[in-house]
Parts: C-alpha cells; structure tokens; sequence
C-alpha cells in the first residue's frame, strides 16, 4: 500500500454545497460509507463553532465504528492575541475527541493584514503556539494552508515561511489550498516543488474546481511530491465544487499503480458514490468519471456488436474496477458478490459454489433489476434489499399481518396549518383492528394510525421512530406521469434502517416503505407472527 494520505473532506468542505444540508444522522451514514471506501482520514467538521459538528463528534464516539478511517477535527489557529491552551474553540478540537486535528491558517500576507486584522509575525505565532499546543495534547496535527497559492505569488517568502512555521512547531502535514480553485495544473506543480525543496514540510494538496483543473491539479501536486490528497466525495463542494476524490484515487491506482486503497474496496465505489447520493438528496451526476451511470454507457449500434467481440476497444479501464458496469445501468446493490455477502450475513448460506447456489443468485439478480427498471434503489435502502433477500431466498417474510385498507385525508380550516388524519384497518393476531392518526403531514399520519393498529398484536414496535423521508421524482420528462420513489428511515432507540417504496401515488410509495420498515422492525427483534 502506498502511504499517500486520502483525505476526504466531504462532511466539511463538501457540506458547504448549496442546497446541501446534512443532519448528524446523515453525516454518521456518510462516514461509515467513506471508511467502507477506506478513506485513510474523514474531516468530520468543525467542533465548536458549529453545534451540529460537536454533536456529530459527540455521536461518533459511541455510534461510529470505523474500521479504516481516523477521524479529523477541523478547526482554526487561536485569536490573535491569545493563546491556543486558553482559547475556547482550540479546546473544543481537544474535546471532540478526535486524534486528528486540522488546523486552517492563513500564509497570504492580505489575508493577515486585511481578513485577519493582525500582523504578520503574530499570525506565524499562532500557527506556532497552536501546533504546539495541540502536539503536546497528543494530536496530530495537520495544517490547511488557506489561499497558499494565491498567497505565494504575492508573498512566496512569506507564504513558505507559514509552512516552515508549522512544520517545525510539529504539523505531519502542510496542506496547499488553492481556496479560489483558480490555479492550473503546471503552476501548482510548480510551486509543490518549490515547497519541498525549501521547507522540510510533508505536503498535501487541497483544491477547487473553479477552472475545472481540481482533479488534474491534485494529481500535479502528487506528481510533484505531495503525500496527502484531500478532496470530496462526488466533488461536492461551493461553487464549483472540491477535487472529486474518487477519480482522484482511481485515477492514481488505476493509472499510475499507487495502491491507495484495497481494490476491492475501489471496487465499491460506484455503490457508495451512489449511495451518499442518496442520503444527500443530490441527484447522481450520470456523466461524473468511473462512477457515474453513464461513465462505461455506451450508445447500441455499430458500437455494441464490437464490444461484445472485446469490450476492451471501448473503454479505457475495467468498469469492475470501480464497481461499474458497462452499458447498463448501475446495479449497485445487485452484484453477485453483494447477493451472496448479505446473504451470508443474514445466515442464508449461500456461497454460490454450487449450481442451485448459483441459479438463485441469478434469481435475485433479476428480482432486482426488474425493480431498478421501476425506480427502486437498493443502496440507500438496506432493510428492503434484505427483506428482498429473505423474500426471494427464505420462501417469504413472516407472516405478521393483513392489510385490509388505508386512508388518509388532509385538510386546512382558515389559518392554521393543515392536518393530516389516516383511517388503516388491519388484521393481526386474529383481530380485525380499525384505528384512525393524526399528523403534522399525510405520512406521519399513516405512520400513527399504522403503528396504532399492530400496537395490541405487537407491542416490540412502539417504540419504532420514523427519523427521515426523501422523496424524489424519478423520470421528469414524464412530467405527472413521474413515479415517485421514498426512502424513510426508521430509528428503533440503538439502530436505524432504511426502507424503500416506488409508486406513481406519493402516498402508495410512503405506505409500501412504512410496512417495510415496521416489518424489518419486527423481523429485527426477533418476534414471531402472531396470527391468534
Ligand atoms: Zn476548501
């Protein structure tokens, strides 16, 4: 393995995406699929100046098991005229726990003087006395050298003199940001070189796509003698967005032979591209490098009869490599090796060595794309990819209970908000139930009325939360005709679970992804069907 750092700083960085805004559940869902990735760092926000970050922090200690990752912290140097060991946000890092703290500085001599409003010697102070610090606390500390290139070329003795500051205060990392994004990939191999030849700093690269040279400057720098490469998942980011790590990576393993991560876990990035897609509520990007849906598509025709006679004549690398497809649409969850992994988790022994083995996997496979055909997507919605699963492979859930109907209306008196009420008639342990809710919204409702109505049959699932809903259109150009596809997820007080419904009723689709989710509560409990 090359020892190159991969940083990834989509829950900080990326986070300030417009339009995206992540609860702490959504970043403790995206962490764990970045240490799946086998990110070497996640920046997990600023603690401290930012209450959801501290919380996010606070969650992870006891929530997050990260298997490859070590989390960072990212935080600022002291004030100017302070000092680090009594400065409130220095030790908000310390307090959050994390091993890693990523300190950001400034080394433009503008930005000192007119965004910082102090002097120049004493902003070298605060690197100094805050790198110290932190090291004499324990912590790693990298540093985010903020506007450096802008910096370097109005100051280069003073931009060099910041990372020489901090490296010998005791920073493993300098991190070059190209904060604007207005670089190109020559001059920053430039000025990478410059600084390894005149400092004694380990140096990573951070940048931004603002000339659409993000990645392509990221590799320059690494090209250069950079060991630390800091970027986001599907390129989030403002404006323009962040270096997109996952070309990045791929592009440096598969191109250049720099193991960064194991392959088979940069064979599971299109799956985690896609399913951090999904918790972010942005829309995949089809045409996004390795990853995205149309990245080995090809057009039928002349084409496709040669690529069956040797798929290699058009395309640039193995799609398998990333965990793509070629011409296909992405079938995340549905690989062979996905099917027969979970199936084994579940303890449905299938380890398809054998033909019967083998003829259901291809069973299921097929159960799944004729479902992703419909709109469903399995990456994001884990219990209903199980329920799948024991559907297809245990011949069928449990048998807990009958729907007869539902109903719900909505309706709005004068100024107050509208409310919602559902009518679900259900059977279970032998009784024809008949129970009305209330809610805020029409699922809430359902939700109620629902959970009312198997409370007396199963008591387990009371306590059953419904902690989100995502709703997305699917297939625009059909205008009303659109399907609509839910994911909710449902908390039970120590895990969470998503679940999925595809309908062309908003409704239909909240429904069938609320009985998923109580029947996955109930099957997760371990309770048996109680027909009465
Ligand atoms: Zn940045």
């Amino acid at each position: 393995m090359s020892d190159l750092h991969v940083y990834d700083t989509t829950l900080r960085d990326g986070a300030q995406q417009e339009g995206l805004n992540l609860s702490v559940t959504d970043k403790l869902a995206i962490a764990a699929h970045l240490d799946d990735l086998g990110v070497g760092f996640i920046e997990g926000g600023w603690p401290g100046a930012n209450p959801k970050d501290t919380e996010f922090f606070r969650r992870a200690q006891t929530e997050l098991r990260l298997k490859n990752a070590t989390l960072a912290a990212f935080g600022a140097t002291r004030r100017a005229g302070g000092r680090a060991d009594s400065d409130p946000l220095v030790r908000a890092l310390l307090d959050s726990g994390a091993s890693v703290v990523t300190l950001v500085a400034k080394s433009h001599v503008s930005h000192v003087e007119r965004a910082l409003r102090t002097t120049l010697a004493e902003n070298l102070e605060m690197i100094r006395d805050t790198v110290t610090f932190l090291r004499g606390e324990g912590r790693r500390v990298f540093l985010d050298a903020e506007h450096f290139f802008d910096g370097y070329t109005t100051d280069r003795a003073y931009a060099l003199e910041a990372v020489r500051v901090a490296a010998e205060s005791g920073a493993e990392v300098i991190a070059l940001c190209d904060t604007n994004g207005g670089m190109l990939p020559a001059e920053v191999a430039d000025v990478v070189a410059d600084v390894l030849a005149t400092t004694s700093a380990r140096v990573g690269i951070h940048c931004h796509n603002d000339t659409g040279c993000a990645v392509a400057n990221s590799m320059a720098a690494i090209d250069a003698g950079a060991t630390h490469v800091q970027g986001t998942i599907n390129g989030y980011g403002e404006r323009t967005g962040n270096a997109n790590l996952v070309t990045v990576v791929a592009n440096l393993q598969i191109k250049q032979g720099l193991e960064l991560l194991e392959p088979h876990r940069l064979a599971e990035a299109t799956r985690i591209s896609h399913a951090i897609s999904e918790i972010t509520n942005v829309a995949p990007y089809s045409r996004q490098p390795y990853v995205g849906s149309s990245a080995f598509a090809h057009k039928a025709g002349l084409h496709a009869s040669a690529i069956k006679v040797d798929p290699d004549l058009y395309q640039h690398t193995d799609p398998k490599a990333v965990g793509n497809d070629m011409r296909m649409l992405v079938s995340d969850m549905a690989g062979r090796a996905s099917i027969e992994l979970k199936s084994r988790e579940l303890g449905l022994d299938l380890d398809g060595s054998d033909e019967a083995d083998a003829a259901k996997v291809a069973q299921v496979l097929a159960r799944v794309k004729d479902l992703e055909l419909r709109g469903y997507t399995f990456d994001a919605a884990d219990a209903s990819f199980e329920l799948l699963l024991r559907r297809e492979l245990n011949g069928g859930l449990p048998d807990y209970f009958d729907v007869e109907s539902w109903r719900v209306i909505t309706d709005s008196r004068g100024e107050d908000d509208a409310l919602s009420e559902a009518t679900v008639k259900v059977f279970a342990a032998g009784e024809r139930v008949v129970t009305t809710g209330e809610g805020n919204g029409p699922v809430n409702a359902l939700d109620h009325a629902l959970r009312e109505g198997l409370s007396s049959a199963y008591p387990e699932i009371a306590h059953l939360e419904l902690v989100d809903y995502k709703v997305r259109i699917l297939d625009t150009e059909h205008g009303t005709d659109a399907v609509t596809r839910v994911l909710i997820e449902t908390s039970d007080g120590s895990t969470t679970w998503s679940t999925i419904g595809v309908a062309a009723n908003i409704l239909e689709a909240s429904w069938d992804a609320l009985l998923e989710s109580v029947t996955f509560g109930l099957i997760r409990a371990g309770v048996a069907p109680r027909r009465g």
